[in-house]
């Protein structure tokens, strides 16, 4: 028989009431709160006149002089020529850091979003920078195209995305900015550059992933494929039989990802691979009914490591677990309605496997740990601050709830990642400066010139990106 998708909610709704047959079990763990100190729930309250942001996460906060909304890329050149203050560009807030933080001006490109042309000989389309990627998937799609390859979620802006290096998985694919083929952009003093390899091949390659440092991204034309469909599976198993043919399972597929879930021994493996198959009866996911029952499992077991292992293992199904068949922009991005806060790093490829048996090991001596860690593959490309730059790399992700401590990502992860000459995720939690960037990435300082240039009074600076610049800020 196989097992579905529905069978694997089912065996962790499972857990939840055996757990709550051994209730009385867990003196030492009852009363216990998981709130890290300092939570605030809900956005920040701004002072009259002022308004109030937060990012996807809530652990970005402020309450900007103003948030401006541009409909034409004059009136954007114009309100950045005149801002009184600091201006940082914002996509959908998706990024963990501090990124987009500005207690000046916020600039919302919403209104510059959409299909602006497309080159039936090429395929390529120019979007407007503010275009969420399920709309420029739906649009590629008008046309019988496709991206091709997507990230966990596509709400992200196409800007933000781009900005922070934002990828999918799998060992021939890229990162999404390595699609770009050009773009237009606003510098700080209000001139509109179109920006090519051929105009200009520094600018171009600093600019596809610029962390919104070097102006204000307007447009992008991005390189598209023909509309693919794609075949899911999803297969849960023991954590060591799978490991030991990881790079294998990697090779065999066009996408390849895996979870592993703390305290379990248990991974579920995600693959994608193309097919010819009629697209089938789509059931609605919903992996929050299962992250419900990891937590379920925490909270009335963390006390019991091994009992907590045990009825993992004996409640979730294993196998092959969903097998679905749709086009590739319905398959591969889903939705994530329960919010967290992430740490990942892209190491060297080669350091891959052994780091995520040490990241596996590390998170099962934390009782509190349940939030699923996350590996995948990503090819190289040339971006300057890409973390792909000169070399493929295999990611680590690890999660917490959005409301409870992330402290230890800092103190236990980041330093194993460090290590192993781990380059982070730009728009996820870490604590590097420009000393340790400078070493990770050989065109840094080049960037750094650059963005000096274009924006010397730095009129795009926040207090985050002058850490990362080395630069002083004062708000
Ligand atoms: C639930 C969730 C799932 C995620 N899944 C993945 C994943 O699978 N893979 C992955 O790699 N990442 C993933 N991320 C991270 C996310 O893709 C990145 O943080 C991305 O940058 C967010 O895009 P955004 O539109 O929200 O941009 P924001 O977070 O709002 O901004 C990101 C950066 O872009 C800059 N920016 C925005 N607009 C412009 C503009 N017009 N011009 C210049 N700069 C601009 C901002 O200043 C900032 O520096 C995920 C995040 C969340 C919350």
């Amino acid at each position: 028989m196989e097992i579905t998708r529905r069978h694997l909610l089912i065996g962790a709704a499972g857990v939840g009431v055996t757990v709550g047959a051994v209730g009385a079990l867990k003196l030492h763990w009852d009363g216990k709160s998981f709130v890290r100190d300092g939570y605030i729930e809900g956005a920040p309250a701004a002072p009259p006149g002022e308004s109030s942001w937060m990012n996807w996460a809530g652990i970005e906060r402020a309450t900007p002089k103003q948030i401006a909304f541009p409909d034409s890329v004059e009136t954007l050149a114009d309100m950045i020529k005149t801002a009184p203050g600091r201006v940082r560009p914002v996509g959908s807030g998706h990024s963990f850091t501090g990124l987009a933080t500005t207690e000046d001006t916020l600039l919302m490109l919403s209104s510059l979003a959409g299909l602006i042309a497309y080159d039936e000989a090429t395929g390529e389309a120019q979007f407007g920078a503010g275009t969420p990627l399920f709309q420029v998937s739906e649009e590629l799609a008008a046309y019988g195209r496709a991206f091709d390859n997507q990230p966990d979620i596509d709400s992200q802006t196409l800007a933000g995305a781009f900005a922070t290096a934002t990828h999918g998985t799998g060992n021939d694919l890229p990162a999404l900015h390595d699609n770009v083929t050009g773009f237009q952009m606003v510098t700080a003093d209000g001139t509109i550059r179109d920006v090519t390899r051929a105009s200009d091949p520094d600018l171009f390659e600093a600019g596809k992933v610029s962390l919104g440092a070097l102006g204000v991204m307007t447009a992008f034309t991005i390189r598209s494929v023909p509309a693919y469909r794609l075949k899911r599976t999803v297969t849960v198993e023991d954590s060591k039989a799978f490991l030991s043919r990881l790079e294998q399972t990697a090779a065999a597929h066009r996408n390849f990802e895996f979870y592993y879930f703390p305290h379990t021994g248990l991974v579920a493996s995600i693959v994608h691979d193309l097919t010819d198959d009629p697209p089938t009866e789509d059931e609605a996911t919903d992996d929050d009914e299962f992250l419900q029952g990891l937590k379920a499992l925490r909270d009335q077991l963390g006390w019991a490591p091994f009992l907590r292992r045990t009825i993992a293992r004996s409640e979730f199904p294993r196998g092959v677990v969903e097998q679905r068949v749709n086009e590739s922009r319905v398959l591969l991005s889903t939705v994530r309605p329960t919010r967290f806060i992430e740490m990942e790093y892209h190491l060297p490829r080669e350091r891959g496997p052994e780091m995520v048996e040490r990241v596996m090991r590390k998170l099962d001596q934390r009782s509190d740990a349940y939030f699923p860690m996350e590996y995948r593959h990503i090819a190289p490309d040339t971006a300057w601050l890409s973390p792909f730059n000169a070399g493929p790399r295999a990611s680590i992700a690890i999660h917490a709830a959005a409301d409870e401590r992330y402290d230890y990502f800092f103190s236990d992860f980041e330093p194993m990642y460090r290590e192993a000459g781990g380059r982070p995720h730009w728009g996820k939690l870490h604590s590097l400066g420009r000393a340790e960037l400078t070493e990770l990435y050989p065109e840094f300082e080049r960037f750094l010139e650059l963005r000096k240039q274009l924006d010397p009074s730095g009129k795009f600076l926040n207090a985050h990106l002058a850490k990362l610049f080395g630069e002083s800020f004062d708000a």
